[in-house]
């Protein structure tokens, strides 16, 4: 359906925090399969843009996820349409193990530890989801064990599991070696193949080598939208990074 191979379209959207409006009409079009990066100075409104499709904050205006609006709806209601993101710091269970994290991320969390003495062998989507993040070697290792970069894939390997169809990551590679940039560089270019891709981040290095396409924000604003040259090219970027 539509819904499944959905892209996102937001229209209008403001959010206000006591009389200062962080999110000041945004219109935005993501297709679906983009890998899409959000870029702008602090405070541009990026996370808070997120916040709003995610439902974490309150918003006015529409954003829609394929046919559904998401605008009035709660965060759980909001990921169970295949809404999933992630944060700054990954969010895993330290004390269980990575197919664990998945397990639970499947759906199969109120019984993990009954069917994990029971069963051989791992459900395949976890299995599958190991494999795309790179980490099937680590199964059986404990999440809390995991270097920074390999839990943010694991976070993403969650995400895929629960069946997002559109992923919302903040800024994912913060803090990664230059391998594990590109491996992640790598994981997104798969995961985007058929799911929707929208990712902050500032590591322009990386941008330009897998932004499909940027929107630039500034004051609550789009700013600038194109491909990476293109934004690059804008004067009101420029003016905006350089002034700073
Ligand atoms: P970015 O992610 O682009 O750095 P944010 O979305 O975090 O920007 O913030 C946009 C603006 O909204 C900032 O000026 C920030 O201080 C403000 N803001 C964000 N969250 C809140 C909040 N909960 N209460 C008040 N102001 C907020």
């Amino acid at each position: 359906t539509d819904a499944q191979s959905g892209g996102l379209r937001v229209r209008g959207l403001r959010v206000s925090f006591d009389g200062f409006t962080a999110v000041d009409g945004v219109d935005l079009d993501v297709p679906a399969g983009d890998l899409r990066f959000l870029i702008g100075p602090n405070g541009a409104g990026k996370t808070t843009l997120v916040d709003a499709v995610t439902g974490l904050v309150r918003a006015t205006g529409s954003v829609h996820f394929g046919d559904r609006e998401l605008l009035g709806r709660d965060v759980h209601r909001i990921a169970r349409l295949g809404v999933g993101r992630t944060f700054q710091t990954a969010a895993v269970f330290e004390e269980l193990t990575v197919a664990q994290n998945l397990d639970i991320a499947a759906g199969a969390g109120r019984s993990w530890w009954t069917l994990a003495r029971r069963r051989r062998r791992l459900p395949d989507e976890v299995v599958a989801a190991l494999d795309t993040i790179g980490l099937a070697d680590r199964a059986d290792h404990l999440a809390g064990t995991l270097a920074h970069g390999q839990k943010q894939w694991l976070e993403i390997g969650m995400l895929l599991v629960s069946d997002a169809r559109l992923l919302l990551l903040d800024e994912p590679v913060a803090g990664m070696s230059h391998d594990e940039r590109d491996a992640t560089g790598a994981l997104l270019e798969t995961v985007s193949r058929d799911r929707t891709v929208v990712v902050i981040e500032h590591d322009m290095d990386f941008l330009r080598r897998f932004a499909r396409t940027v929107t630039v924000l500034h004051a609550g604003r789009v700013l600038s939208e194109g491909t990476v040259a293109q934004v690059q090219a804008d004067p009101r970027v420029q003016e905006v990074y350089l002034g700073h």
